[in-house]
């Protein structure tokens, strides 16, 4: 077999489940966040497979199987080609037409729907793929954790109504929590944005850990979990200044284009800046910068851009300086559309500064709105950029040195949870976990604009309601180790392990290789998943691939063992092992499989 394990591992291989699936041979790097599995790695991946599939089904799910290379056009029609940004990959074909390597499948899918439904009779249904998806992620890393290229089983349902998603997305819902309890995986279920996908409402199911990339917010009693984008705080209450505040007054801050260095300089703290965010919507040109051709195609002969009318509008968000603006709640308050940080030249003509000395006043009243967080609102007074290249403002009182209200102004929660805060007055607590899976309820944002319609019992013309769920089937895998490792290597789950039973036999005896040959294909007939080491290596090498491989049961068959015709069943969890008499060997491996089976039955 091709169970290549290796002592030394990448600088790259940062995190424990990367190192210990390069170290234990299960995969192998091939470029930037590309993976090739070899035997063991694959192993795992079909057993996830199979409880992902054999859980669908049971659900109602029907498996489909999409292209991974869809026509460009079909995402310009529900604008997410300018929505992914240069995270889809795009390219052109022989035949000048341009394609995108598919991050996930709700076009097509609505397509099919929009070509095959026309009937409530035909609704609602739920169809599932589980393909290889292509995401040209910024910063790939932590092995299959954040790869860009990675297997997913991505389920699409269709509705007459928003009850029938509702039935089906509790379906899901539940569907998720089993299996990822048979993968042996401990998640908590947060509620989340819904970010590129859109529509209403969205469960992430993450599980807890010291390197996971997602920060779950939540209360000690439970009652609330969100991821970081979505968690929402209380406003802070009102400071109060009993002293008169003077007059705002322009101070030299020179080269101090950052918080902390005006904070230095001045001898304030960051809770006492007002950061002010020149910002801008997303433009499709933005999005097709790296793609000079695209762009010609898409322009007429006067080198206008065809098909739709982007322009750029221009908004200024106020977050104390402590404070992370989050980017998921300015969309969530502008109706879905996306903003960020305006392009140098822009904040520079507006502001009639440098980067770095924007302040708030005077700027809502060229035609910029202001969106200010609640702890600015909050704030009794404050220090900002002073709208002119070195000076900052001091004394700047929101509500009289800028409008707290009126038309422009909004006043909304727009930034991180932080240490501190609380939600519905409950004290909000902090955790690092890895999404495994996402639910959401779309609603009719892709039928919409494919044009997915039904007629219902009254013979009126109707839009599909849809709902998607996807899991991440490698990151399962890196989750399951990221959870479950010691010094000496993987403890997989029974139900995901490459291999349920390993038989070390130690030493070149005759009876020692029969006896292990006759337990290993005791156990294969019995439909055991077993790994016979048959390798002509010492006992202590045998010993530590066994514990970096991570199977969960071994046997081991030895001199000692042998001579009271007997051998040894470990745990890889455990460190005692149970001397049991070699014919009884397969019924006691069978009996100790279920128990540990048992342990992950939903
Ligand atoms: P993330 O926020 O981590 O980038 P996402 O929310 O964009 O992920 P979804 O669009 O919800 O991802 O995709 C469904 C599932 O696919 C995710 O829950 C995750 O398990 C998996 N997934 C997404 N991106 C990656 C990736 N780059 N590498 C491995 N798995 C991924
Ligand atoms: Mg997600």
């Amino acid at each position: 077999m091709l169970i290549p394990t290796v002592k030394e591992v990448p600088a790259d291989a940062e995190i424990p489940s990367h190192r210990l699936m390069i170290r234990a041979g299960l995969m192998r790097k091939l470029a930037s966040g590309t993976y090739t599995y070899l035997p063991l790695g694959f192993r795992c991946l079909q057993k996830v497979i199979n409880i992902v599939r054999e859980e669908m089904n049971k659900s109602g799910g029907q498996e489909i199987l999409m292209p991974s290379v869809q026509p460009l056009e079909l995402w310009q029609q529900t604008g997410r080609d300018v929505d992914y940004g240069p995270t889809m990959a795009k390219f052109k074909d022989r035949h000048g037409r341009f394609n995108v390597l598919a991050p996930t499948a709700e076009e097509v899918v609505t397509k099919i729907a929009a070509d095959e439904i026309s009937s409530y009779k035909q609704l609602p249904f739920n169809v599932y793929q589980i393909s290889f998806k292509f995401r040209d992620e910024f910063r790939p890393r932590f092995g299959v954790l954040r790869s860009r290229e990675f297997l997913m089983k991505d389920a699409y349902s269709f509705h007459a109504d928003t009850v029938s998603l509702d039935e089906t997305y509790k379906v899901m819902y539940d569907t998720y929590c089993r299996i990822f309890k048979r993968c042996g995986l401990d998640y908590v279920i947060v509620e989340a944005e819904s970010g590129e996908m859109g529509g209403s409402g969205s469960h992430q199911f993450t599980i807890p850990c010291e390197n996971g990339e997602d920060i779950i917010v939540h209360t000690a009693d439970g009652s609330y979990a969100g991821n970081l984008e979505k968690a929402a705080v209380d406003p802070l209450p009102k400071q109060n200044f009993d002293a008169e505040i003077p007059a705002p007054e322009d101070v030299h801050t020179p080269d101090t284009g950052s918080i902390e260095a005006v904070c230095a300089f001045l001898k304030t703290k960051p809770e006492q800046m007002i950061k002010t965010l020149i910002c801008k919507t997303h433009t499709l040109k933005d999005s097709y910068k790296e793609m000079q051709e695209y762009e010609v195609t898409h322009r007429d002969g006067r080198g206008r851009m065809v098909g739709k009318i982007h322009f750029t509008k221009r908004y200024v968000v106020l977050v104390r300086g402590d404070h992370d603006v989050n980017e998921e709640k300015l969309t969530s308050l502008l109706g879905g559309i996306h903003i960020e940080l305006a392009d140098e030249k822009d904040i520079e003509r507006i502001t009639g500064a440098k980067v770095g000395f924007a302040g708030p006043m005077g700027l809502a009243s060229k035609n910029c709105p202001l969106i200010i967080d609640h702890a600015v609102a909050a704030m009794a007074v404050g220090v900002t950029g002073a709208n002119k290249t070195d000076y900052h403002t001091k004394n700047v009182v929101p509500g009289r040195d800028f409008p707290l209200d009126g038309d422009d102004v909004t006043i909304a929660d727009v930034r991180n949870a932080v240490e501190g805060d609380t939600y519905n007055g409950k004290k909000l607590l902090f955790k690092k976990g890895i999404e495994v899976g996402q639910v959401f309820k779309l609603g009719t944002k892709y039928s919409t604009k494919l044009n997915t319609k039904f007629l219902d019992e009254n013979g009126k013309e109707k839009i599909c309601t849809m709902g998607c769920y996807g899991i991440g089937i490698n990151r399962i895998i890196a989750s399951a180790i990221e959870t479950g490792y010691d010094k000496d290597g993987i403890i997989w789950p029974i139900s995901i392990a490459p291999f349920e039973v390993i038989i070390t036999p130690i030493g070149n005896d005759e009876q020692i290789r029969d006896t292990a040959e006759k337990v290993y294909a005791e156990l294969i007939d019995s439909g055991v998943d077993c790994l016979l080491d048959d390798r002509d290596v010492r006992g202590g090498v045998k010993f530590k691939d066994a514990d970096l491989l991570g199977i969960p049961i071994r046997i081991t068959v030895g001199k000692k063992s042998i001579a009271d015709n007997s051998v040894e069943i470990k745990l890889r969890s455990e460190a005692q092992a149970e001397k049991i008499p070699v014919e009884k060997a397969a019924s006691a491996t069978a009996e100790l499989i279920n128990s540990l089976r048992e342990k992950l039955n939903p």
